[in-house]
């Protein structure tokens, strides 16, 4: 009989214990959040998605070329006197159409590489750490924003622009063999004769 009293006390000690924590923690503020109702807010200089400012990127593939994993792709295409991409925003004039500016996130080990070398910061790590997709293909980003017959004309631009270098040069180069030599005509010395320089 006295052995179940003891265990009724412990029981009921027990668990007065344990409410007892549980009541103190009421008033303790807490260190959950509700995500995703509540998002956590990310340090600065946290690693998430990645964006690229277009109208300042000159497509030097110096991101491209620091990035480990290869899932940077850029293509470019030479401007014209006629048809420039213009400046970026401090003033840098752009020499190259960026036909292609891909990062195919899926392989981006958000090692923050690709940020450093840029000339004109436009690539930077985002904010942004939800981007789940169902598929594949959708985290490939295109952050190009030429269009396809946009990028034909350049590239019809560009070539009749080299043609018509070409020919310039092929035709200065031909002028060139084709002007005669002039004559230099050598005076004889009759004292001694020989030819005068
Ligand atoms: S963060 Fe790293 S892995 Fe991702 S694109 Fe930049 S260099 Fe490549
Ligand atoms: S380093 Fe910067 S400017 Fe150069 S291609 Fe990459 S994003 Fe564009």
């Amino acid at each position: 009989m006295k052995e179940y009293f003891k265990n009724t006390f412990e029981a009921l000690y027990t668990v007065l214990v344990g409410m007892k924590i549980t009541f103190k923690h009421l008033f303790v503020p807490s260190v959950t959040i509700q995500y995703p109702d509540v998002k956590p807010k990310m340090p600065e200089r946290a690693r998430n998605r990645l964006f690229v400012n277009m109208d300042d990127c000159i497509g030097c593939d110096q991101c491209a070329r620091a990035c480990p994993v290869n899932c940077i792709s850029i293509e470019t295409l030479k401007s014209t006197p006629d048809d420039s991409p213009g400046e970026t925003s401090q003033g840098k004039k752009k020499a190259l159409w960026v036909t292609k500016f891909d990062i195919d996130i899926a392989k981006c080990c958000f090692c923050s590489l690709c940020v450093y070398p840029c000339p004109t910061e436009c690539i930077k790590m985002t904010q942004v750490y939800e981007f789940s997709e169902f598929e594949r293909e959708d985290l490939l980003y295109r952050f190009a924003t030429l269009t396809p017959s946009e990028i034909a004309e350049k590239q019809k631009k560009f070539e009749e622009f080299t043609a018509a270098k070409e020919a310039e040069k092929l035709a200065a180069a031909k002028a060139k063999v084709e002007k005669p030599k002039p004559v230099v005509e050598k005076k004889v010395d009759p004292n001694t004769d020989k030819k005068a320089e």
